[in-house]
């Protein structure tokens, strides 16, 4: 019999959005099972300093300055990994950013913003990703369980993140007979800067605890194995699913 591989020895993973939270955590746990990592993301100080710590733990990381809202930018960055690090294997699409707002007072480019960056940025990475994956390959989408419920004060956040489950399906339909796979993770409740205010709201925390079947809140090492899993060969029979790391919350709502 044999042991499921959850290698990823010599694999080329992108990871967007990897300067901080979801990402660098992803990214740690992608190099740590083998894999190369290239850390896409904005601001190349934070950028440097994720991939300094993951070098000192003896991983091979680089990081590369890119906007996924806009296209070019993605494009160019892509260009960079592969002349750096070769063709890729993995793409975690997890470059996403949320404003509260009650939709009588969503604003265009508000609307823009939210829906530019975690949807379109998400499919043109996936395009340049797919692209470059010659022999295959795995994408994993990061979602939301806005993908699935609604969520008020949250529209264009909840369309972005139901949209990018629709995505996650189309591409794997679409890609399977190219061999990439692609799936993806719901996370429940993780405190990042992006959900940090829920967290300093005490009110918040006291109403949605209980309603946790596990009786936590997220960690960001909780989300490692997941996507270390549905990159890996042990994922090889799995395409276009999503994934919710989130303490059994959805399944209760
Ligand atoms: P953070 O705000 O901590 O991290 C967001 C990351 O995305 C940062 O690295 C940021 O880097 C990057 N980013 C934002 N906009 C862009 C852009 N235009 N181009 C490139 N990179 C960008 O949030 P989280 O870690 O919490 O979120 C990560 C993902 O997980 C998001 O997609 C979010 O929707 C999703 N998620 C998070 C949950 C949670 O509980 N935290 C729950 C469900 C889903 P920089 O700004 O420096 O470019």
């Amino acid at each position: 019999m044999q042991r499921p591989n959850f290698s990823l020895d010599g694999k080329v993973a992108v990871i967007t959005g990897a300067s901080r939270g979801i990402g660098s955590a992803v990214a740690a746990a992608l190099a740590q099972s083998g894999a190369a990592v290239a850390l896409l993301g904005r601001d190349a100080r934070a950028l440097a300093a994720t991939a300094d710590a993951l070098a000192a733990a003896g991983c091979r990381a680089q990081y590369f300055c890119a906007d996924v809202a806009d296209v070019a930018s993605i494009e160019a960055a892509f260009e960079q990994v592969e002349r750096s690090l070769g063709h890729i294997d993995i793409l975690i699409n997890n470059a996403g950013i949320e404003q509260v707002c009650a939709s009588l007072d969503v604003t265009e480019a508000l609307w823009d913003r939210i829906v530019g960056t975690n949807l379109k940025g998400a499919f043109f990475a996936a395009q340049a990703a797919g692209r470059r994956m010659p022999s295959g390959g795995s994408i994993v989408n990061i979602c939301s369980l806005t993908s699935e419920v609604g969520i008020a004060g949250a529209a264009p956040y909840g369309a972005s993140k139901s949209g990018l489950a629709g995505l996650t399906r189309a591409l794997a339909t679409e890609w399977a007979a190219r061999g990439i796979r692609v799936n993806g993770i719901g996370p429940g409740y993780f405190r990042t800067a992006l959900t940090e205010s829920f967290y300093r709201n005490e009110q918040w925390q006291r109403t949605m605890l209980p309603k946790i079947p596990l009786q936590r809140f997220g960690r960001l090492e909780d989300l490692g194995g997941a996507a270390v899993f549905l990159c890996s060969d042990a994922a090889a029979y799995i395409t276009g699913q999503v994934l919710y790391v989130d303490g059994g919350l959805l399944a209760a709502l």
